[in-house]
């Protein structure tokens, strides 16, 4: 499709911020560019083939809440195909238990495996539940868990680990983010896209074409202009469109620095800004079954580690020692007998860009294997069914969606009002994507693509009396 001169709205990034804004502004009846720097669209939540295997890089699970606004944004379809991850598993050296992931399950497992006392355990849900985003964000995670659960590491982990992976979080974090993202997650359980990412994506390619966005894959935002700070275009793959309006679903320092220009921000946005932290990154090993073979059942998703306690320093190390496995089972993709395992860790990008090739190869190969030796504890024949391995690292992730440092889960809750407040900077100018991590996780973005779509939507209509 040849891109035209000018739009009312440049959406750069499809990730799901990206697409489900691009979306809502096409039906809100705005003229909508999507334009996506990767051959795919999905951001960190795409899929990729290889030989005759799918993997899903982020579809271990989501809220109850995505339902509502896959049904909202995209259509009851969507919603439809919403089902629930039933067999969520632990496995570490201070507890073996399996969950559903609800507050039900959640409160029985914390009186009766853990021993608490059931009015601590109400209070807790109750403190959680009057959680908002408002109130005070000075005190941690750690010193609310102590409010509760003093000393109690075994219930610390249990109640924290699942959201470190989900998001990056530590326990020096607000607890107020915990809070939001934990009482998301526990009130009905996890999760899926029944079909994988690949149906999802599928979907909404045609959603977005019948509701007129026009989609361009490989197309790169490459420089946002700007006049009297306010945005007149944006250049793509060395062409210039114009637009009232740009939104972007990338890194938001490099939205900044590097595509506007610090020239036309305001001092103190920049200087704070630069305090912004940017997330965590993630490691994966993806082990394809091969066809004909089955995998036991052992969980939808099995939360693995054998150091001792919680510690959010010893789930980066470079050294693993904690992973989430990710089963998909036939039943993920209705009518096929295709089995695979996501293993995914939590990783820092230096100790992976600070190696020279020789190294680089040497160290994933190793993580792979790694990998499968953890897995034989579960599945002891692993390495006689799976006849595919690969890895992905920091260097993948910042490769795959530009995102500095690999971070895959964006900034941490700092960025938050840099994210929302840059339209007051540049009229015109959005930024979509994982902030904080409450704006991250599959819920976290779409719905922050729809709040910004509603903000740009604002400025489209205003700007056009002027
Ligand atoms: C390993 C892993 C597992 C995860 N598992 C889960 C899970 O089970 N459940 C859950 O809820 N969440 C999960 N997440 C998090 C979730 O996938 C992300 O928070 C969410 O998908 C992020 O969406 P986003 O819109 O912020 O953008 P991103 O997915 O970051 O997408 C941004 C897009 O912008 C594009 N882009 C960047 N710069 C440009 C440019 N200049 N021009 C054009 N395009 C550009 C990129 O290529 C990319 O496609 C996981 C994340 C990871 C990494």
């Amino acid at each position: 499709m040849e891109i035209k001169d000018s739009y009312d709205v440049v959406v750069a990034g499809g990730g799901l911020a990206g697409l489900t804004a691009a979306n809502r502004l096409a039906r809100a009846g705005h003229s909508v560019l999507l334009v996506e720097q990767h051959s795919q669209i999905g951001g960190l939540a795409t899929y990729f083939r290889r030989r005759s295997h799918i993997f899903d890089v982020a579809l271990h699970g989501f809220p109850v809440g995505m339902k509502k606004s896959f049904r909202k944004y995209w259509g009851k379809a969507f919603a439809d195909q919403v089902v629930q991850v039933k067999s969520i598993r632990f496995d570490n050296p201070q507890y073996r238990l399996e969950s559903t992931f609800d507050t039900a399950d959640f409160s029985t497992k914390l009186t009766g495996h853990f021993g608490v006392d059931a009015r601590t355990v109400e209070a807790f849900f109750a403190a959680i539940a009057a959680m908002n985003y408002y109130d005070s964000q000075t005190e941690t995670t750690r010193e609310f868990f102590n409010r509760f659960f003093p000393g109690r590491t075994d219930v610390w982990r249990f109640l924290m680990e699942p959201i470190t992976y989900a998001n990056g979080s530590t326990l020096d974090e607000p607890a107020i983010s915990y809070g939001i993202v934990f009482g998301n997650f526990m009130s009905e359980g996890v999760y899926t896209f029944s079909g994988g990412t690949d149906l999802m994506l599928k979907m909404m390619t045609e959603e977005l074409a019948r509701n007129g966005v026009e989609l361009e894959t490989c197309a790169r935002a490459e420089r946002i202009v700007c006049e009297g700070h306010r945005v007149r275009g944006i250049v793509i793959n060395g062409k210039e469109i114009g637009c009232r309006a740009v939104v972007f679903n990338g890194s938001l320092p490099r939205l900044v620095n590097e595509l506007v220009g610090p020239d036309e921000f305001a001092a103190d946005y920049l200087n704070g800004l630069k305090e912004v932290r940017l997330s965590t990154s993630s490691c994966q090993v993806y082990i394809g079954i091969k066809e004909g073979e089955k995998l036991p059942f052992i969980g939808d998703l099995l939360f693995t580690s054998t150091w001792p306690e919680f510690d959010s320093n010893a789930l980066l190390d470079r050294h693993v020692t904690s992973r989430t496995y990710s089963v998909y089972y036939p039943e993920i993709r209705p009518g096929t007998n295709k089995y695979s395992v996501v293993a995914s860790m939590n990783a820092r990008f230096g100790d992976w860009a600070a190696m020279d090739k020789e190294t680089y190869r040497a160290t994933k190969a190793a993580m792979i294997e790694d990998t499968l030796d953890a897995l034989s504890v579960h599945i002891p024949n692993i390495r006689q069914i799976a006849d595919y391995t690969e890895a992905a690292t920091p260097c993948t992730f910042r490769r795959y969606t530009g995102h500095m440092d690999g971070a895959t889960f964006g900034t941490k809750f700092e960025g938050l009002p840099y994210s929302m407040d840059i339209h007051k900077q540049v009229a015109g100018l959005f930024h979509a994507g994982s902030v904080g991590i409450i704006m991250s996780g599959w819920l976290g973005a779409a719905n922050y693509g729809v709040i910004v779509a509603n903000e740009v939507d604002r400025h489209l209509s205003t700007s056009n009396e002027q």
